[in-house]
């Protein structure tokens, strides 16, 4: 087992089935629960010479399925940032992709802008929060080893879309949709931690096919092929 204490690079993932090809191409071992309320799960190993956590956001027990969404996403890396002081947190995870802006399922987005699609306070100041833009440094040795492509993300807490949704990715240039990065950016920032999204597309929104149909048949194939982008991150990391 390694230090809990101290990892270089803290890898949050909101689903189990996001995290399992990940756990399994890393080999990390279970740890078990970062604390007794809340059902995350942690997982730790060295790998390519760095030591890496991986947190998911658990299963609820009430509803018996992953807690995705934001109040999890932003819970569980307030508690990991703070349990194992990571110098680097990765958000890997699947997202929506676009069509129009050339997605194709199974692409991997490291996007540079993060917002939030369906929170709106129009009030001064109060506007700006609730969308929650951030900008994040480009990192282009892990883009060159996971061969991502450039974009934003947009979080809501909604797996499908809306019409004034639809308007509003495309004003944005919207190229991820997803229900947790701008959360956890929030928090890595407030650490002052290096944040960055590594998001499998499993969905193409702007598609004929149902969201939901789509997500189930391609989450295999996308998140076999967001545990390759993680594995080549984490190769590159100490070059970062
Ligand atoms: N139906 C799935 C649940 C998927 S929920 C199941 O039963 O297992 C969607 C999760 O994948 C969220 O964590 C979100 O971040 C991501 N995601 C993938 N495609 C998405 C999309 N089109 N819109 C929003 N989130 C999406």
């Amino acid at each position: 087992m390694t230090d809990r204490n101290t990892s270089d690079l803290l890898i949050q993932v909101a689903m189990r089935a996001e995290a399992l090809p990940i756990i399994h191409l890393l080999s990390l071992k279970p740890i078990g629960r970062m604390d007794p309320n809340l059902p995350s799960e942690l997982w730790q190993g060295i790998v390519h010479g760095h030591c890496i956590s991986l947190v998911t956001n658990g299963c609820d027990p009430e509803f018996d399925c992953d807690r995705i969404g934001t109040e999890s996403a932003a819970i569980v890396a307030f508690l990991a940032l703070r349990i194992t002081r990571p110098k680097l947190i990765f958000n890997a995870g699947t997202c929506g992709g676009f069509a129009s802006q050339g997605a194709t399922i199974g692409d991997i987005y490291m996007p540079t802008r993060f917002l939030f699609h369906d929170q709106r306070v129009a009030l001064p100041k109060f506007d700006a929060f609730a969308k929650g833009e951030k900008t994040t440094a480009d990192f282009p040795k892990i883009r060159s080893a996971t061969n991502a492509k450039h974009g934003t993300c947009s979080t809501g807490s909604s797996l499908d879309t809306t019409v004034d949704e639809m308007a509003f990715f495309a004003a944005e240039s919207v190229t991820c949709k997803d229900m947790e990065a701008a959360a956890i950016i929030r928090v890595a920032r407030d650490f002052q931690t290096p944040f960055i999204a590594l998001k499998a597309v499993t969905d193409l929104v702007d598609h004929r096919q149902t969201v939901q149909e789509a997500f189930l048949t391609n989450l295999k194939f996308a998140t076999g092929r967001l545990a390759d982008a993680v594995d080549h991150a984490a190769r590159v990391f100490s070059a970062v």
